[in-house]
């Protein structure tokens, strides 16, 4: 019991000797790389590919038949993708799955975003995921995604990441005229339709013609990147924060940055998987996109991707494939849903149950169950899968504390957990929490993002 104790009360910097202490701190260095570059779903998907093929994973199409110790991965529309070690158990015994989230809140342009209004062009834009829109307004932000011209030419974008590139921005009304504003609730402070993003203010020099500064905005994109007024139809552009991810505090412990919900299981998981040689149990990494509206469509978790991964799995490795073979696999699979969750805000203490409440610093968070109002919409883990993976973290030295989205009935949230659960596999929710959590720069503790690593890492190996 001692030891329990001790796992929910002693920061993690104080449990690692010297060395582990170098080792946590340079593991977020490549972090924290990560989430300045990989910043959209594709991006991140990207990411995930090129480092797969350095580290020796095929894709699975390239595979006859699959023996222990393979490395193997599939995408599907570059949104969503599974990577695998293949085990030397039969895939029958199931297979440890670690699923985190590609896709990350944003402002998505809208399909006719262009207009011109008081001398300014600008682009009309639709949140996506649970944004607080006030967070969205005077900061530089950057340009992210493609556009698709009507004869299937992908034109790829990303303006205002590097030195010398333009940002952009949507302006906030000044305290000196928002009386009436200032008055208003801080959910209708700003307005879904108040978010517009300034993207250009010189005009043709054409007099005749109407709207001189979109004019010359269309001519812009024209000339520079080959695009019409019209593809924005059929164009993913999303506005994402133009900064990078930094360490924050006099002492480095933490890392501030956008889209760490879940970039930071998106990390861990992957640099977990990368570890295995060939495990016991066949090693999946899942990462899927939409889980910030609902893991809707063809690349969320609500789709057939993973049944149909582990169908292709199943169909390379078994000597005979049956609908039978795949339920057996599925239910016997044990999963982690990886996943951040709110840290204790100490600005904010009420919304926490402090007895339940995960501090910044003290490990990775173990969430039995997620949801809202009475659990609703919680997978909510067998007791006997929370002992197995609790048990494993002591075992590794992986530090590790329980959490619960907030006090009851104050709010709550989900995860791709009840979605992996249908197949009857067990879930839990792990991942590391966070302060300001779908904000514009979210705060996590490297510890905790170590931490996440290591305990991905030990339930891959686990049996
Ligand atoms: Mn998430
Ligand atoms: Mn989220």
């Amino acid at each position: 019991m001692e030891k329990e104790k001790d796992t929910a009360t002693r920061h993690v910097w104080e449990r690692l000797d010297e060395e582990e202490r170098r080792t946590a701190l340079a593991f977020c260095d490549g972090y924290r790389e990560f989430l300045s570059t990989a910043k959209t779903e594709r991006e991140t998907v990207d990411f995930l590919t090129e480092r797969a093929r350095k580290n020796g994973f095929a894709p699975l199409h390239d595979f006859g038949g699959l023996k222990p110790g393979d490395r193997v991965f599939l995408s599907a529309r570059g949104k969503i993708m599974a990577m695998a070690v293949m085990g030397r158990e039969p895939l029958e015994q199931g297979l440890n799955i670690v699923g985190a989230h590609v896709d990350a809140p944003r402002l998505d342009l809208k399909p006719r975003p262009l207009y011109e209004e008081a001398g300014l062009a600008l682009f009309k834009t639709h949140y996506y995921g649970g944004v607080k829109k006030y967070q969205w307004v005077a900061i530089p932000l950057a340009l992210h995604g493609v556009v698709v011209k009507g004869d299937g030419q992908v034109v790829s974008l990303v303006i205002g990441e590097i030195e010398g590139d333009p940002v952009f921005t949507i302006a906030d009304l000044l305290p000196h005229l928002a009386k009436d504003q200032m008055e208003k609730k801080m959910s209708e402070a700003i307005t879904g339709e108040a978010l517009n993003i300034i993207v250009g203010g010189f005009p043709v020099a054409e007099r005749e013609v109407k709207e001189r500064v979109k004019k010359a905005v269309i001519e812009h994109l024209a000339q520079n990147y080959g695009v019409r007024e019209e593809d924005f139809v059929s164009a993913e552009l999303e506005a994402v924060p133009a900064w990078p991810a930094r360490d924050i505090g006099f002492d480095r412990s933490m890392i501030g940055g956008y889209g760490q919900d879940d970039r930071s299981s998106v990390y861990t998981a992957l640099q977990a998987i990368l570890q295995q040689d060939v495990p016991r149990r066949t090693a999946v990494a899942l990462f899927a996109d939409k889980e910030e509206i609902g893991s809707a469509g063809n690349t969320g978790m609500q789709s057939v991707f993973l049944v149909n991964f582990v169908a292709e799995l199943a169909g390379r490795c078994l000597p005979q494939y049956s609908d039978l073979a795949l339920r057996r696999i599925l239910s016997s699979t044990r999963a982690i849903s990886a996943d951040v969750t709110a840290g204790l805000n100490p600005s904010y203490p009420d919304v926490m149950d402090k007895y339940n409440a995960p501090l910044l610093g003290h490990g990775v968070v173990i969430s039995k169950y997620t949801g809202a109002r009475g659990k609703s919409g919680a997978s909510d883990a067998h007791a006997e899968f929370v002992a197995f993976v609790r048990g494993l973290f002591d075992r590794e030295g992986v530090v590790w504390q329980t959490g619960e989205l907030g006090k009851v009935d104050q709010g709550g949230g989900g995860t791709i957990a009840y979605l992996m659960a249908q197949h009857g596999m067990d879930v839990l929710d792990v991942g590391v929490p966070l302060l300001g959590m779908h904000s514009p720069f979210e705060v996590a503790s490297k510890m905790d993002i170590y931490m996440a690593y290591k305990g991905f890492r030990a339930f891959y190996r686990s049996v």
